[in-house]
């Protein structure tokens, strides 16, 4: 059976990155499946976060999920601090993943910067934290961006490594194919890698300090009209082949941008506009974002406007998810032997 599982990190600056990685992609596939959408506020701060803040975005993060279509009553919409199972098994995971898998991580090593002594241990386990969000579900099925998809393949690893280490028990417990099943990073479409508008070379992402680097959910018109405008792009005009694209990454990244947000292929943007200047281009790019993204930031505004109805989807939430979760988690602890009543 088909389960979705994905998160997003309250950390302020919600981006077109993440509108058209992941949470679009969530819309989409809610008419097919069953589905849990999480605010990762556990994940969030493995780098401080003030906490009046963190609630804020945590709030935010909820009402950019409902304005962008996910539908709190048919998937299910929560953070996870109060589903206390993504703590406990993210525990029994760091006991199951190698120290070795973990240096691999290249996100880590980013984030962690030049003085990877400072950096929280959180920070360091965090794919273990990832990898229990996924399986304390059962879910088969993770879309992401581009660049979850290391971490994705890590926690295949580790429900590979857990179904071996107890295979006996597993068996008993009467799961004679494994007891988590390894989910399947799902990255598809236009844009599931967004750079930065000041760099092509950069994910777009929440923590550059440069606001003109990325489109934030929640910019008005003039704003996304401005920052299209001064995006970085080169002298070329478009080429009229997909190929031509290669070594060019700020008219690859536009190009798909374009084509994510009106549901197309990058062959069929290069059709309108190949062997056009990019001022035309961004023009038409700048009508169109501001189509699809200006009704989801006013509905954000709406939806945050009544944080107590918010809060009340979270909970609503949080139960449905524990319903899922915690038999799962049971039968995890019968697994390892843990005494439970
Ligand atoms: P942070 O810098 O705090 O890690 P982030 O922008 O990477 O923030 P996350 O909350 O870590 O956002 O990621 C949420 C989802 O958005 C993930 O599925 C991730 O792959 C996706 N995503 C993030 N940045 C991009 C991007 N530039 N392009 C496409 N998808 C992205
Ligand atoms: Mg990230």
């Amino acid at each position: 059976k088909t389960r979705i599982f994905s998160g997003v990190q309250p950390t302020g600056n919600l981006h077109l990155g993440n509108y058209l990685g992941a949470i679009k992609r969530f819309v989409e596939m809610q008419a097919d499946y069953e589905c849990l959408y999480c605010v990762v506020d556990l994940h969030a701060i493995t780098v401080f976060q003030d906490p009046d803040e963190l609630t804020h975005n945590t709030r935010e993060v909820t009402a950019a999920y409902i304005a962008a279509g996910i539908d709190p009553q048919q998937s299910t919409i929560f953070n996870q601090s109060q589903v206390s199972g993504h703590a406990e098994l993210a525990w029994i995971l760091n006991c199951v993943a190698r120290i070795g898998w973990l240096n691999r991580m290249t996100q880590f090593k980013e984030k962690a910067g030049k003085d990877r002594e400072k950096a929280s241990a959180g920070l360091y386990i965090y794919p273990n934290l990832m990898a229990a969000d996924v399986l304390l579900y059962h879910a088969t099925h993770v879309p992401v961006g581009e660049d979850q998809k290391q971490h994705i393949e890590l926690a295949r690893d580790i429900a590979q490594k857990f179904n071996n280490d107890f295979a006996e028990t597993i068996a008993r417990a009467g799961y004679p194919g494994g007891f988590f099943p390894l989910p399947e990073p799902v990255i598809a479409g236009a844009a599931t890698r967004v750079m930065s508008f000041r760099d092509g070379t950069k994910k777009m992402s929440k923590s550059d300090p440069s606001d003109l680097s990325r489109i934030n959910m929640t910019d008005d018109e003039d704003t996304i009209a401005k920052k299209i405008r001064k995006a970085k792009t080169d002298p070329e005009p478009l080429p009229s082949e997909v190929d031509g694209l290669k070594e060019r990454p700020e008219a690859d990244n536009l190009v798909g941008i374009y084509a994510a947000l009106a549901g197309t292929g990058k062959d069929a943007v290069l059709a309108d506009f190949g062997g056009g200047e990019f001022s035309a281009f961004k023009k038409a790019l700048v009508e169109l974002a501001t189509d699809k993204l200006t009704p989801i930031g006013d509905e954000m505004r709406r939806l945050l406007s009544d944080p107590v109805e918010i809060d009340r989807i979270l909970a609503d939430g949080a139960a449905r998810a524990h319903n899922v979760a915690d038999p799962i988690l049971a039968k995890t602890k019968d697994i390892i032997g843990f005494i439970r009543s």
